[in-house]
């Protein structure tokens, strides 16, 4: 494992050559060079043949589900890069490369984690790891001895958080969750430490030197909650612990996550061309099932071969990457938009939007300009609930004056059929809608069978399809970065509004 930080560490640094070959960095743990990934030949229109090449890439069993932190998710990186870099896009990653680097980090335990109990009478009370506490896979935290805030109800929390003071809350997880999580609530960040109620999930404490967790986000104080079980839960109650102290003998390695970000520059004269819109794809997936540590979990491979182990992700969502690298050929070599087009591929997306956050707070451009994100997840399959091959729906189609406004220019774009699933909040757009941007996702998701399973493989795509959906696209996304249409939540439907202000109001 160590071989693989090492060499791939540098990489967001390595400039990417405008090259028909992705660079073959890096090389695998053997030593031997990557096979380097050709790309197509690249055309200003939007084609079946490169639509498909893009997502038998992207889907191979090579790439293993390009789950982030990954040296295959990196190379998969490497492809888009080269893709865009291709199409005429500009590179607005880190140090002039279409690389932006996304801190991301696995963990381990290095010995059990330790709770130190400071009791009012002195008397020592044990505190064991998975018996009597616990806590979330991946906290990274010493701490010094916090003095215990107990708090029973909602008038007991104080106003201002102490980070010396750990904070106690009595009660069901809903309960602490109803107290703390609410929004711009006073005292709900920024303690040492938060401490609720909770059984020791793990049973029997971990071994010291315990495996590496799967990779996530690095975690702070402020996100987690320390949970206490029996004795040590009822003494804290009784008001008997008055301080505690938490080592948690953790490491971290940092894992190489990229998003792949090309911009190309508005055309348009004074704020129109500064004006951005975000077209978006997640190119990560799942893990290949060995990597998760469960090697015997596959499906049954054809007539007894091996099983298959990879979630290629092949309309999840190698499809619409497929269908923003088209885009970018298209408007990379036609006269420029006259807004600004930034093209981002996230990583991190299936494990919280890990990317687009990141994005969003390091944008190519000011999220002031940004007027919309397009984004696009799971268009490789008809959906017969909107009419079938190369019919694309759109998320919160009813929400801005981007429905009606393709309505009216006679694109083939409908209703999202399933407002029950909650597709609007299931993607990167929802990261951008939350920044007060308009944003919304083009899907075909039919509910099919395949998703999240190693059976979402690059044969099941109906790549004509694919293709009509990308011309609608086309289509739409030019009416939008041409600037005939300028996005904004309709009267009273801005997702963002709370419940009771979600009214008719006067048009802007
Ligand atoms: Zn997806």
């Amino acid at each position: 494992m160590a071989s693989f930080r090492s060499h791939v560490a540098p990489l967001h640094v390595l400039p990417l050559v405008a090259a028909f070959f992705v660079s073959a960095v890096p090389q695998n743990g053997a030593g031997t060079a990557a096979p380097a990934a050709p790309l197509p030949t690249l055309t200003a229109e939007v084609t079946r043949t490169e639509l498909e090449h893009h997502v038998r890439y992207l889907a191979s069993d090579e790439l293993r589900g390009r789950f982030t932190g990954t040296p295959e998710a990196v190379r998969a990186a490497q492809y888009l890069a080269a893709v865009l870099q291709a199409s005429g896009v500009q590179p607005a990653g880190d140090d002039g490369t279409f690389l932006q680097r996304v801190p991301f980090e696995r963990t381990r335990a290095k010995a059990v984690p330790e709770l130190r109990v400071t009791t009012k009478s002195g008397a020592p009370l044990p505190a064991v790891f998975g018996a009597d506490f616990d806590l979330p896979l991946g906290l990274d935290l010493t701490t010094t001895a916090l003095r215990v805030v107990h708090v029973k109800r909602p008038a007991d929390l104080p106003a201002e958080p102490d980070p010396k003071a750990a904070l106690f809350v009595e009660g069901s997880v809903s309960e602490r969750r109803r107290l703390l999580t609410r929004k711009n609530e006073p005292g709900a960040n920024g303690w040492g430490l938060r401490v609720g109620e909770g059984r020791a999930k793990r049973g029997t404490p971990k071994p010291a030197g315990g495996d590496w967790s799967p990779p996530m986000a690095p975690r702070g104080p402020g996100d987690v909650w320390l949970t206490l079980n029996g004795e040590l839960l009822e003494a804290m109650k009784a008001g008997e612990v008055v301080a505690l102290e938490l080592v948690t003998h953790v490491e971290r390695e940092a894992l190489p996550a990229y998003n792949v970000v090309g911009v190309l520059p508005g055309a348009g004269d004074g704020a129109l061309g500064k004006e951005t819109v975000v077209l978006s794809a997640h190119y990560d997936h799942l893990h290949a099932r060995d990597e998760a540590g469960d090697a015997d979990a596959g499906e049954p491979g054809a007539e007894g071969g091996p099983k298959d182990v990879v979630f290629n992700g092949a309309d999840d969502d190698a499809s619409g990457c497929a269908a923003v690298l088209e885009l970018a050929g298209r408007l990379g070599a036609s006269k420029r938009p006259q807004r600004t087009v930034v093209f981002l591929l996230a990583t991190g997306e299936e494990i919280g939007l890990v990317g687009t956050w990141y994005y969003l707070d390091h944008p190519a451009r000011p999220l002031e300009t940004t007027v919309a994100n397009l984004n696009f997840e799971m268009i490789g399959r008809p959906d017969e609930k909107v009419g079938g091959p190369g019919k694309l729906w759109l998320t919160g189609f009813e929400l801005s004056n981007l429905g009606a406004a393709f309505a009216e220019a006679k694109l083939d774009i409908a209703i999202d059929p399933r407002p029950e699933q909650h597709f609007f909040e299931r993607s990167d757009n929802i990261a951008f809608v939350r920044r007060g941007i308009v944003g919304q996702t083009f899907s075909t998701y039919n509910l099919h069978e395949d998703y999240h399973r190693v059976s979402d493989e690059a044969d099941t795509l109906d790549y004509a399809h694919l293709e009509a959906c990308t011309r609608s696209a086309v289509a739409a996304v030019e009416l939008v970065v041409d600037g005939k249409v300028k996005p904004a939540w309709l009267p009273g439907k801005d997702p963002n509004a709370p419940r009771g202000e979600r009214k008719p109001s006067a048009p802007k």
